[in-house]
């Protein structure tokens, strides 16, 4: 079976789904995304996910080129096509198709949008948080604006890289003053010894994650203390459990970092109770 792919008003078969070789987004990758988890078929926090959505491009002053009524109906129209059960939709505006130039195009150029959807299994997804995954630190060489979600990926996906030749899963981030920032592509959280759940403010140096800050409502639901501060490797590595969050691994346990052992070296309590009740506190639509 095909998967079908929108790319600016049109269901495309994925392989004659494409974009101008002057797409802003090929040239400077000048533009932004988002990720949403399909559970069951629907789509996780979109509501959440728009408004970042929104806010990125604000922040890079390219205009909404629908309503977001019409995103949504073009996601759930890919999900449906795509018959993902369990997997995500991909989204991505850019500036749109212009003339080779640095300086915004001319007034009138349509940003683009393309957007995908995927099954994923969850069976590995699941297999994986049994394990727990190997995290390895990289030095923190990111722009400063990691806030908002642009393509412009290069950093992360270098990274990641980086930890897969080293047997890790995740790539963790660390700034010059010695504290995680964040993962290449998911927030970075410990767990204390007394119990208290730790990540890094959003205010500045990462993203806000959706899957972030439904946690935190988790947390507040199941009487966790959270501790919104930075933490150091050193910290995570003599605290109890550690973990990361994204939209496709949820709450994912990290059972080393930089091959030194977390905890046990198996998936922690806390964790593992943050996982199972993480989609209680989700909305699907
Ligand atoms: N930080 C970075 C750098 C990311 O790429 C992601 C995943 N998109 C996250 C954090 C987690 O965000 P979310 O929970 O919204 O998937």
């Amino acid at each position: 079976m095909s998967r079908i792919a929108y790319v600016n008003g049109r269901y495309l078969p994925l392989r004659d789904a494409r974009v101008s070789i002057e797409d802003r987004g090929y040239q400077f990758a000048d533009g932004v995304y988002e990720v949403c988890e399909v559970w069951g078929g629907r789509i996780v926090d979109m509501p959440r996910h728009t408004a970042r959505l929104e806010r990125s491009l604000r922040e890079l002053r390219i205009a909404l080129p629908m309503p977001l009524a019409a995103l949504s109906v073009i996601l759930h129209e890919l999900v449906a096509r795509n018959h993902v059960h369990y997997g995500l939709v991909y989204l991505q505006i850019t500036r749109g198709v212009a003339r080779r130039d640095h300086v915004f195009p001319p007034a009138g150029v349509r940003p683009s949008v393309v957007a995908t959807a995927r099954s994923l299994s969850l069976q590995k997804n699941q297999a994986s948080a049994e394990r727990g995954i190997a995290v390895a630190t990289v030095p923190e060489n990111r722009w400063p604006r990691v806030d908002i979600k642009t393509v412009a990926l290069l950093p992360n996906v270098l990274a990641r890289q980086a930890a897969r030749e080293q047997g890790a899963y995740e790539a963790w981030y660390v700034g010059a003053d010695g504290f995680v920032t964040e993962g290449s592509a998911s927030n970075a959280w410990i767990v204390t010894h007394s119990g208290s759940v730790v990540t890094r403010s959003a205010e500045r140096g990462i993203l806000a994650g959706i899957t972030r800050a439904v946690l935190m409502d988790v947390l507040a639901a199941l009487q966790i203390t959270l501790e919104e501060r930075p933490f150091t490797v050193a910290e995570a590595c003599g605290a109890a459990e550690a973990f990361v969050t994204a939209a496709t691994q949820l709450v994912m346990p990290v059972v080393t970092v930089d091959g030194k052992s977390i905890g046990s070296g198996a998936p922690g309590p806390v964790t593992r109770r943050l996982r199972e009740e993480f989609h209680r506190f989700c909305q699907f639509s």
